[in-house]
């Protein structure tokens, strides 16, 4: 048998999110965002559960490649564009839709040579400065690109770098109106964390957002945990991060555990070992403060340090509650447990002073994953 920690994600919680996103911003069109093998969660194993989305966006064209091999015939948008001369190839065979955010893209889209002509999104750099064209030069850039027989299609695309703030949607918004002024194309702008919270702000202000974004919120995180939990978005976690402890300690007063010894016992404990550490992806900074889920709904506090391999917890709760424990009892680290409680992946990024995005991207290889219509 292999170490028992995995993954499961689940997909009726994929769909329900999506059907949330959809009902946010109903005149939308949505590119569900799956880079990073959909935030960790395998694209094989979202890719059903959202295929009713009107696209796929994505970083790496062999995770565009692995849509294709999957069945997917619709629409691939690359959101940081090509890298170089051989990816615009790649585009054209695979029909992917490519971000344009630099000069060396336009470059290399003038000397492409291509029957058929590119549908790409130009990027502005609406005031985040990480990608786009400033507001100065995007009406240029847009004449130059469609000037060029290899481009058929021109949408038009920017990013916000605070959603959670409504005065800097409506500024960001503000320099999207001037810099694409009687330009004609599709537009898309939201990521979750927009189409959460500011959807009506948008149709309000005249944006029809003709192409959602949304990540994040698929996956049933917050896009903004810090003012408002995914529970109370109305999203349900996609992926659960399940393990089992593997040894049970009763320790002493006075006894230590665990890595530089710096969590003493002050009075007669059990401890649990759980079969999970930082080479799984479990964030080694959070404090004792973080808790896991024992036998599907116990809370209990870590104690001592994670270790590669292993977390050692403390069982107390399970005793006072009169729940017996032992070796290979289930542990939920995130997610939900089998018996449906829920511990959300953005409490524990808390305690580890980051974000639930960063924890479910960062789940390790070894860990194995399944989707839960597999397990039944
Ligand atoms: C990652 C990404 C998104 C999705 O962001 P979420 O906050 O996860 O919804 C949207 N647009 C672009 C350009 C991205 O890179």
């Amino acid at each position: 048998m292999s170490r028992p920690i995995h993954a499961v994600i689940h997909y009726a919680a994929l769909q329900h999110n999506l059907k949330l996103v959809n009902s946010k911003a109903p005149s939308s069109r949505v590119w569900a965002v799956v880079k990073a093998n959909a935030y960790g969660h395998c694209i094989e194993h979202v890719f059903d559960a959202l295929r009713g989305a009107d696209g796929f966006a994505l970083l790496d064209i062999a995770e565009a490649e692995k849509l294709r091999d999957l069945g997917w015939r619709g629409p691939i948008l690359l959101l940081e564009g090509v890298f170089d001369p051989r990816d615009l190839e790649l585009c054209s065979r695979l029909g992917l839709w490519h971000t344009v955010h630099n000069e060396a893209q336009v470059q290399m889209l003038a000397t492409h040579k291509t029957q058929q002509g590119h549908r790409v999104f130009l990027k502005l750099n609406s005031g985040m400065n990480r990608l786009g064209f400033d507001p100065i030069r995007y009406k240029s850039i847009w004449t130059r690109l469609n000037a060029m027989h290899q481009v058929e299609e021109i949408s038009l695309l920017t990013h916000f770098a605070r959603s959670e703030s409504t005065s800097d949607v409506l500024q960001t918004l503000s320099v999207f109106k001037h810099a694409t002024q009687d330009l004609p194309g599709e537009r898309s702008l939201s990521n979750s964390g927009v189409v959460l919270g500011h959807s009506d702000l948008l149709a309000v202000e005249g944006f029809p957002d003709d192409w959602v974004r949304p990540g994040v919120a698929l996956y049933g995180a917050s896009p903004d945990a810090q003012h408002k939990s995914a529970k109370d978005w109305g999203l349900l976690p996609a992926q659960s991060l399940r393990s089992q402890l593997i040894a049970i300690q009763q320790v002493q007063a006075g006894d230590r555990v665990g890595y530089g010894a710096e969590h003493v016992v002050t009075k007669d404990m059990v401890i649990g070992v759980v079969a999970c550490g930082y080479a799984d992806g479990f964030p080694r900074v959070v404090g004792s403060a973080a808790q896991v889920l024992i036998q599907g709904r116990i809370r209990c506090p870590i104690f001592g340090r994670v270790s590669m391999d292993m977390l050692t917890v403390d069982l107390t709760p399970c005793l006072a509650q009169g729940v017996p424990v032992d070796v290979g009892a289930e542990v939920t680290l995130w997610g939900k447990s089998s018996e449906g409680m829920e511990l959300s992946i953005d409490e524990v990024a808390a305690h580890a002073g980051t974000i639930g995005y960063e924890l479910m991207c960062a789940v390790a290889q070894r860990v194995r994953v399944q989707s839960d219509v597999d397990i039944g």
